[in-house]
This record gives structure tokens, C-alpha cells and sequence, in this order.
């Protein structure tokens, strides 16, 4: 598949395996990253932030909590807040760690986020650094003849900076290390935070001499409002080479059913030659938005009736599935 480098027109729309497979598979194990790449995505998604001993592991969240038992492994390590924060732990310490899927925690009483997913405390998964993650993608690129993706997110990288780290800076010459060098190579690296991404493009890509393509990611709230209209989207275009939007700010959760219409985000992001992938399409129940009729409705509303580049979605199966279908 050829990319159109520096154009926002590409041939094939974008399956980004969010997490993984990650519906299926307990969030950033290898098995899920496995389990997306045998679907058939396009792109697998690395959260990434650092241990103590400045070791890049992949994890959604600067805390252990959510997805892994080490409240029960390494009781009075957590911080004021009561939370565990991997940032406090060796790499060592954390590949003993037993990963689960997600549970939310509600004064003291755990029950899991998404209840038709992989069984809680089943089986056994760990954490895994992000070489060995890039690894497993590479690997199973050659093993398989495919060649996907990858889509690293810098993860609080003002939270690093203030514990003395500078995850930008390593992640960057991870990549390097692995041959992702150029705008020609199949990753985007991505962050929400707008400084960062100035800095990754200013100073860490130069000095590493690096130029791979960037990622704005965009929460729909207060902080990030300047960067819905034309001036926030030309500042954006500056650094990024696409952005990675809400599904909510494209279209709206509550729009009703037989009247979808969406915002102007992502023809703007496009006039200034920008991709757009939103997140996160999941087909849970409750999290398909009531203007769609099922979780396919939702992919045709996105990819053809508003023309997105790609989506993050938990469940690349069926995201595969329908572009093959339309035959896009
Ligand atoms: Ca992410």
C-alpha cells in the first residue's frame, strides 16, 4: 500500500487497532497486538510511558492501577493519592505484575469496565516494553509478508518532565533504533499535548535526526476548544501531519437518529492538508452512539457520508470487514 506522503488524499482508509485488539484481548498485551495484526489493521497503537529505571514499557496509563493486580503485589508503594504509578517501579518489578482487563475502582469496590469482554483474571498477561512490542509487529511483518503500522502516543510528557524524564527524546530514538526514521515509514506518533508536539517537531526530530509523521490527538474539552476552527487548525498543520479528534466533536453523541450532521472539523483539517483519525469506535453495549443502527451504520457515517482518513477502534475485525465489504 502506497502512502500519498505530505498529501491528506490516501488510497486506503486507516484501521488503527486501538490498543490492540484490544475488545478481545486484555489492552496492550502482545496478544492482543497479535490478535490485530492476524485481523488485518493497518496501524497498532503503543501508549508508552517510562519506568524508573527510564525503561519505555507500553501502558495506557501513568498508573498501574486499572489494568494490572499491583495493589496486591507491592502494598504501601502507592503515592499520596493512593495510586501506583509505574513511573516509581523498576522494569523488573513490573514484568511481575499480572495485566487484566480494565476494572473501575468505586470506594473500594472493583467491577470490570466492559462486561462482554476477555474474563477478569483469566489466563496470564504482562506488560510489555515497546521494543518488544515492535518486535512482535515487525516480526510477524515478515513472518506474514504484511506491513503494518505503528502508532506510539507520548503519554503526559509534562508528567515525565517533571519526574525528571524526558520520554519524548527516548521514544523518538526507540523508533530510530527500529528503522522508523522518514515520513515514508509506517508510523504516526502521536500526543495530546500541543507543546510536546512542538517540541517533538522543533527539537527532539531534528536532533535525532528523525522526520516521521505526527499526530495531534484532541479531547473534546475546554483546553483544546482553540483548535477547532480554521486559525487553530492552520497552528496545528505547522507541526502535524493529521489529528486524532473525539468521534463526538465530528459528530455529536446526542444528534438524532435520521438527522446526523457534522461539525466542520474534519474539512478543515483536511483544506490544511491534514489526516484525520478519530477515536474510539467500540461496539460494547452503550457505546454504539444512537444516531447509528449498529456499530456498521456508525463506520459508514465516518469513513463515507464525513470522509475520514482512519479510525481507532477496539474491535479492527469489523472495521477490516466493513471497508473490504464497500470495497474501500
Ligand atoms: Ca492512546
Amino acid at each position: 500500500m502506497a502512502l500519498v506522503a505530505g498529501s491528506a488524499a490516501q488510497a486506503q482508509k486507516l484501521v488503527v487497532a486501538h490498543r490492540g485488539a484490544s475488545g478481545y484481548l486484555p489492552e496492550h498485551t502482545l496478544e492482543a497486538k497479535a490478535m490485530a495484526h492476524a485481523m488485518g489493521a493497518h496501524y497498532i497503537e503503543q501508549d508508552v510511558v517510562m519506568t524508573r529505571d527510564d525503561q519505555l514499557i507500553v501502558l495506557h496509563d501513568i498508573t498501574l492501577d486499572r489494568t494490572t493486580d499491583v495493589a496486591e503485589r507491592f502494598m504501601g508503594r502507592a503515592r499520596e493519592d493512593g495510586k501506583y504509578y509505574a513511573i516509581d517501579f523498576t522494569l523488573d518489578e513490573i514484568r511481575t505484575l499480572q495485566v487484566r482487563e480494565a476494572v473501575r475502582n468505586d470506594n473500594g469496590l472493583e467491577s470490570v469496565i466492559y462486561k462482554n469482554r476477555f474474563p477478569l483474571d483469566k489466563s496470564r498477561f504482562r506488560i510489555n516494553t515497546l521494543a518488544e512490542e515492535i518486535e512482535l509487529i515487525q516480526g510477524l511483518n515478515k513472518s506474514t509478508g504484511r506491513d503494518v503500522g505503528i502508532y506510539p502516543e507520548v503519554k503526559s510528557p509534562s508528567f515525565h518532565r517533571r519526574e525528571g524524564k524526558d520520554l519524548s527524546s527516548a521514544l523518538v530514538a526507540m523508533l530510530k533504533d527500529y528503522g522508523y526514521t522518514s515520513r515514508e515509514h509506517k508510523v504516526f506518533l502521536q500526543t495530546f499535548d500541543f507543546n510536546e508536539l512542538k517540541i517533538i517537531h522543533d527539537e527532539v526530530m531534528p536532533a535525532a535526526g528523525v522526520d516521521i509523521k505526527l499526530v495531534q490527538l484532541i479531547s473534546d474539552s475546554e483546553d483544546f476548544a482553540w483548535m477547532k476552527d480554521d486559525s487553530g487548525m492552520a497552528t496545528i498543520a505547522v507541526y502535524a501531519d493529521g489529528i486524532g479528534p473525539d468521534k463526538s466533536m465530528i459528530i455529536a453523541t446526542d444528534t438524532p437518529v435520521g438527522r446526523v450532521a457534522s461539525s466542520d472539523l474534519v474539512d478543515l483539517a483536511h483544506s490544511h492538508g491534514m489526516e484525520v483519525h478519530p477515536y474510539t469506535f467500540r461496539l460494547d453495549p452503550g457505546q454504539v452512539p444512537g444516531y447509528a443502527k449498529d456499530f456498521e451504520e456508525l463506520l459508514q457515517l465516518f469513513y463515507v457520508e464525513v470522509g475520514v482518513d482512519g479510525v481507532f477502534t477496539d474491535f479492527p475485525d469489523r472495521a477490516v470487514r466493513f471497508l473490504n465489504s464497500r470495497g474501500i
